[in-house]
């Protein structure tokens, strides 16, 4: 099963993708239940929809063409946006570092999370935006000191995500929470693919493409922590609630690292590639460098 959610900021719906074209309308078909998907995952209803779906037990009624929707973040407000650093080789390579040897976990503002084609809006104070490609697993239930084994009983499934973050402020900081949690900082979507649908996530391909160009290509295999290992770990230091998100790491290709370095312009287009998912993209807007 694809879900996600779509509508404005504040008036987000649970839908799950029927085709390409067409949404189906959780809240309007089964009124009774949660109406996001943080709270249809914590109810355990996520199994039922999909039972319901398959058996074409709902109503044309609630069904809408998708390409008019406005996607939203699949999970519009998660109690945490867990991120992975230097969990690719590639990328801990291209800043002489060694890549992590246990994971490496820093927080995103769950503030900072659009959905697929919103705009990234750069303030005028950070003048070194950037991109990072990666897989985000999304969290269907409570895990607290899970067994690596069991470790995947506990994900719902994958998306695509962009973890953008502001070179300057992740610099100058020395800690990375300001420079990866600006407002529109946080892009995620366009759907979550259910983990029976995806198959395995640690084979995935994964790619950037900004304005055409391939900046970033990998597969998830590549990860230094695979899935299992990274929910399993992160259980063991903080609770895990349905809807959490990770960021599973970016790998080689971030335009701060380039020789000479790129950095995200007014007009750029983002779209992170991730295999058995689609496309994930998303506008830049950036002020005009000062005086220029
Ligand atoms: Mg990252």
């Amino acid at each position: 099963m694809k879900w996600l959610s779509f509508g404005g900021p504040g008036g987000e719906r649970p839908g799950v993708l029927l085709s390409e074209n067409e949404v189906l309308d959780i809240a309007g078909q089964w009124p009774r239940w949660p109406r996001d998907w943080r709270h249809l995952l914590a109810a355990g209803i996520d199994a039922e929809i999909a039972r319901l779906v398959s058996a074409g037990r709902y109503s044309a009624r609630h069904v809408h063409a998708a390409p008019p929707l406005v996607l939203a973040p699949p999970i519009p407000n998660p109690s945490k946006v867990v991120a992975l650093g230097r969990n690719y080789a590639s990328h801990a390579a291209e800043q002489d570092r060694p890549a992590a040897q246990h994971p490496l976990l820093f927080a995103k503002a769950p503030s900072s999370l659009v959905g697929h084609e919103a705009t990234v809006v750069v303030v005028p104070q950070e003048t070194r935006p950037d991109y990072e490609a990666e897989m985000a697993l999304v969290i269907g239930r409570t895990a607290r000191d899970v067994a690596q084994d069991d470790a995947l009983s506990h994900v719902a499934g994958v998306s695509a995500f962009n973890d953008v973050s502001g070179r300057d402020a992740q610099f100058k900081d020395r800690l990375w929470f300001r420079g990866k949690s600006y407002d529109t900082f946080g892009p995620v979507g366009p759907w979550v693919v259910s983990l029976d649908e995806i198959g395995d996530p640690d084979d995935l391909e994964l790619k950037m493409i900004v304005n055409g160009e391939v900046r970033q290509k990998a597969r998830t295999s590549e990860m230094v922590a695979g899935a299992a290992m990274i929910v399993a770990y992160v259980s063991r230091h903080m609770t895990l609630l349905p809807g959490d998100l990770i960021a599973t790491g970016t790998p080689g290709g971030v335009g701060v690292f380039r020789d000479p370095p790129i950095f995200l312009q007014d007009g750029d287009r983002m779209e992170v590639h991730l295999e058995g998912v689609g496309i994930l993209a998303n506008p830049v807007r950036r002020p005009k460098e000062e005086g220029g």
